[in-house]
């Protein structure tokens, strides 16, 4: 096996190639030149913007890096589609998700309309075939786009618990590949989780399966615990935090559900990389507020010249102005501080500092607000001042920024601090965390540095290294990885940031193979009642398909 110091180098210079570099660009510096030249409306922007992203301490999503400054001009990665209960509808929803697909937007939609399987059909006097059946098409334009875009489409397919269908849209994934361009989420509401907490036996669904508030919640337990689908959204959480309630409820999210949206809207969003606001030990918190207001007016800017894929979307996003300024590195963060992400520390710092984030990011929009004007819609939002835009803030998976700026994922904990990766040519190269090699390579011999990591690497943590010479007691607790940490603290990490986020987070909360259904269902009811916005739950190995493989569920 391959030591990997400059593995990252690989996939980064890997994915350049793949995605983001465009003819005559070289490297990373090349792709900010274009991005930021594109978006700055003046000089000073145009250094500034550049500037952050060269040293990535803000990074644009995926589209925005593809598409600014080329004919494409499609920088949003978010986007809604709503689905209305006519064959004609459907195909023009269709063809819109077709389009955002094509330039590398992924979409949301919430299926409910559709009427249930097997009620009448009035146009084709017969029999409808159910929302399952048309999501079917949709997973297929997306495996057909996907041929010839730069990035795989990805869709969220949103059902109501009270569907007279939920029960075969919770199974619809049990068939491993089955809609695989798919992520499913159930939407609940307050009144259904109030229900399963009371133990309610009443039969509430028409479908004639005689199916019972808890039967609908077991499937959903069940089916998390096979193979981490469906996801769940909270509806009355979500629409709590509706800025514009008079244009409408919302009822879907984007893939990753970090940003609830209305029908058409899509939004553009950013991450401030947080490992990066660091310095001899202590957050720079002036410098923290100084970016987010630059990375705001960077995400402002980009409303303006995004080459919207239909007219519907150009006006709906205009209307409110929505963009996703979030956060990447957090764990990183962590590990510079000397903290675990298990600590009440950490639950405390990242309600901080998403305050922080969000309370710049608003005095920005108010400062943009006097310049250039509030958002069309202000006057119906339930903002008290002006404001530029109606949300600023949403945490995304960062899944790919996060591997181009060097850090770890979102606000997420790292999975593993070794990787085994293979490359697209088959050769498989080790992967080590660079932080955990900054730390450890210095301090051990070389020969216990490798073994640790062959430990690591093969036992999937540190956690059972006895020898407090290799990892003292204080080690293993900062190098705790996802799976070291307890389901709780993944949910009240992501609670805290939610406190303080306008929109959504997009989460995994990790659990050990041989976490029980008692654990989901604990772990629903603790999410609910935390105020989380939705819940994405993934049962290790409970899949066959992983990306970054680790041995120990490889
Ligand atoms: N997304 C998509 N296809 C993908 C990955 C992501 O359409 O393969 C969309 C999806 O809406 C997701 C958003 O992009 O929620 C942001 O994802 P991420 O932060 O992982 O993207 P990155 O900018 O790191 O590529």
């Amino acid at each position: 096996m391959q030591e990997t110091a400059d593995g990252w180098d690989v996939l980064i210079a890997e994915a350049l190639k793949a995605r983001y570099l465009r003819e005559g660009e070289k490297g990373w510096e090349d792709i900010c030149e274009r991005v930021a030249r594109a978006i700055a409306t003046d000089k000073t922007e145009y250094l500034e913007f550049k500037d952050l992203m060269v040293r990535k301490i803000f990074v644009p999503s995926s589209p925005t890096l593809m598409n600014a400054g080329t004919e494409l001009g499609q920088l949003a990665a978010c986007f809604v589609v709503p689905v209305k209960d006519s064959v004609e509808e459907i195909f023009d929803a269709l063809k819109t998700a077709a389009l955002i697909q094509k330039t590398g937007g992924g979409t949301g939609f919430n299926f409910s309309k559709v009427r249930p399987k097997g009620s009448h059909a009035l146009c084709v006097d017969g029999v409808a075939s159910g929302p399952l059946s048309f999501m079917r098409l949709f997973n297929e334009a997306t495996e057909v786009i996907k041929q010839f875009g730069r990035r795989r489409g990805a869709n969220i397919g949103i059902l109501d618990v009270s569907h007279d269908d939920i029960i075969p849209f919770i199974r619809a994934k049990r068939v491993e590949g089955s809609f695989r361009n798919f992520n499913l989420s159930v939407m609940v509401h307050d009144a259904f989780f109030r229900l399963v907490e009371a133990g309610s036996t009443e039969e509430v669904w028409n479908s004639g399966t005689g199916a019972t508030v808890g039967d609908v919640f077991s499937e959903i337990v069940d089916g998390i615990w096979r193979n981490g689908e469906p996801g769940v959204l909270f509806y009355n959480r979500i629409n709590r935090d509706n800025f514009t309630p008079v244009l409408g409820d919302i009822t879907a999210t984007n893939p990753c559900g970090e940003e609830p949206l209305l029908p058409y809207e899509s939004c553009n969003l950013g991450s401030l990389n947080l490992s990066l606001f660091v310095a001899d030990g202590k957050i720079s918190w002036d410098f923290l507020r100084e970016t987010t207001g630059k990375a705001v007016r960077f995400l402002d800017n980009e409303i303006d010249i995004n080459v919207y894929p239909v007219q519907e979307i150009a006006e709906a996003t205009r209307k409110t102005r929505k963009i996703g300024l979030g956060v990447m590195g957090f764990h990183d963060m962590l590990l510079k501080l000397g903290l675990s992400y298990e600590s009440t520390e950490a639950v405390e710092l990242a309600e901080k500092l998403m305050e922080q984030i969000s309370w710049a990011a608003v005095r920005e929009s108010r400062k943009l607000a006097a310049e250039r004007g509030p958002f069309p819609e202000y006057e119906k939002s339930i903002w008290e001042l002006p404001m530029r835009n109606a949300t600023l803030t949403a945490i995304a998976p960062t899944g790919t920024i996060s591997i181009l700026a060097g850090c770890s994922a979102g606000i997420e904990p790292v999975f593993s601090w070794v990787y085994r990766r293979t490359r697209t040519v088959g050769k498989e190269f080790l992967l080590v965390h660079p932080l955990f090699e900054t730390h450890f390579k210095p301090r051990l011999s070389e020969s216990d540095y490798n073994e640790l990591l062959e430990h690591v690497y093969s036992h999937g943590t540190l956690q059972d290294i006895n020898d407090p010479e290799i990892v003292s007691e204080n080690e293993k607790n900062l190098f705790r990885s996802a799976l070291d940490i307890g389901w709780k603290t993944h949910i009240d990490i992501q609670a805290a940031f939610q406190r303080h986020c306008h929109a959504g987070i997009s989460k995994t909360i990790n659990m050990p193979a041989d976490a029980g259904e008692e654990d989901i269902e604990q772990a629903l009811i603790y999410a609910w009642k935390q105020g989380l916005k939705g819940l994405t739950i993934y049962r290790t190995g409970s899949r066959q398909y992983v990306v970054l493989n680790l041995k120990k569920s490889g």
